[in-house]
């Protein structure tokens, strides 16, 4: 490896892959260092592969206006990595959610989103007694392996150096000159006019990046890979507002993911200044599978689901920001570190909010380029 970067990237997830892209544009060398012997093997692996369309977001008419935009410029970019073959559907709880049908109608109106009734074949899978409406909308699902090999490809042809298998230990940004980054436990060491730290649920974790102001919430979930019965098998199934499930297509294993809100987060904790344990050591932890409990809330709003069949279970940390809980927001973190504003760390919260993430850092460009 070469010893000095215009912009050095930690992290090769989704973002850290599309951010050291988007620099290269204007950066002549850019490194993108990952400490896991292949790209996007982390959250952009284990997650539920929804690209979001806003229907998820009743409660947040931001984050929900900004899914629609961002949603058709994914499936524009990475049309090869996306799969729409499927039909979402979204079903209203009758008790415990947070929204009715009427305001769920009201807000997909509001926000021009494609709604309408499911087919009579479609509401007879689900249990009258327990949900109140169900619609047909219009969302995709990501295919990360596609993703992986397609930004492999781009990054090869942009001339990015990658650098596989390599941890990051420790950045030192003073207020002039270069950034210092250290690799591994007493590993060689590099410099870079810039960095990005896109290391998701390891975003506070890497010595000497002070991510102060970035309260992190952590939750260790987990995701069951099932086989669904074929009246489910060419839809995407989710129960909302509030404690319910998904069942959607995982193109990346060619099967459906189910997750359950209540029962997919195994623990939760917050990173905000206080002792905590790092995300590495909850992640390393044997964790038993939820999938039965997932399985008997499910089927008694769903009752085919009895006939899934289970493969098996991702677990992985699921990271949001800890001041967007309350109204379920999904806004991006950009942090320009106090001493130096050329290291940042990005908390993305969703794969589509990578468009706001490149909205800035053109700014930034422009702005320097002035
Ligand atoms: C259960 C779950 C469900 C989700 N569902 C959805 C969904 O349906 N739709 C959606 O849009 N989003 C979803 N998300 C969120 C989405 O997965 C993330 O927003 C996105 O994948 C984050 O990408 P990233 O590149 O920032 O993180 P990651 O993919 O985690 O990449 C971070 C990388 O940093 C590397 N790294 C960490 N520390 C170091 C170090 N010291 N040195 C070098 N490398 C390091 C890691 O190995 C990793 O590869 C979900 C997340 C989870 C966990």
């Amino acid at each position: 490896m070469t010893s000095h970067s215009d912009a050095l990237i930690i992290g090769g997830g989704f973002y850290g892959c599309v951010i050291a892209l988007a620099l290269s544009r204007h950066l002549r060398h850019v490194t993108l260092v990952e400490r896991e012997p292949e790209l996007l093997t982390r959250a952009s692996l284990v997650n539920q592969a929804r690209v979001h369309t806003g229907y998820h977001y009743p409660r947040n008419l931001q984050t929900a206006a900004s899914s629609g935009e961002n949603q058709l410029l994914f499936a524009e970019i990475f049309k090869d990595c996306v799969d729409d073959s499927f039909t979402a559907i979204y079903a209203i709880a009758r008790g415990l959610s947070k929204v009715t049908p009427s305001y769920f109608e009201r807000f997909c109106r509001q926000l021009r989103l494609p709604l309408k009734p499911a087919a009579d074949d479609v509401r007879a899978l689900f249990a009258p007694r327990l949900i109140s409406a169900v619609y047909e909308c219009r969302e995709f699902a990501f295919d990360a392996l596609a993703l992986r090999h397609f930004l492999r490809d781009r990054l090869a042809h942009a001339g990015i150096e990658l650098c596989l298998g390599h941890e990051v230990a420790e950045v030192e940004a003073r207020e002039t000159g270069p950034i210092r980054i250290r690799l591994g436990a007493g590993g060689t060491e590099r410099t870079a006019n810039r960095v990005y730290n896109t290391t998701y649920a390891n975003l506070g974790r890497i010595g000497g990046i002070d991510c102060q102001g970035v309260r992190l919430r952590h939750q260790l979930t987990e995701v069951c890979l099932v086989t669904p019965p074929a009246p489910l098998q060419g839809l995407g199934v989710t129960v909302m507002d509030g404690p319910f499930f998904s069942i959607m297509p995982f193109p990346a294993a060619h099967c459906h993911s189910f997750t359950h809100v209540r029962y997919t987060p195994h623990v939760t904790w917050a990173e905000d200044g206080a002792p905590a344990p790092t995300p590495d050591a909850v992640r390393a932890r044997a964790h038993e599978s939820r999938f039965p409990w997932m399985l008997a809330d499910g089927a008694r709003y769903l009752p085919i689901l009895e006939e899934i069949r289970y493969k098996k279970s991702l677990f992985d940390i699921k990271t949001t920001l800890t001041d967007s809980i309350s109204d379920d927001g999904r806004p991006i973190a950009y942090h320009r570190d106090a001493r130096n504003p050329n290291l940042v760390s990005i908390l993305g919260g969703k794969i589509d909010n990578i468009f706001d993430v490149l909205n800035v850092i053109e700014s930034d460009m422009v702005r320097e380029a002035v």
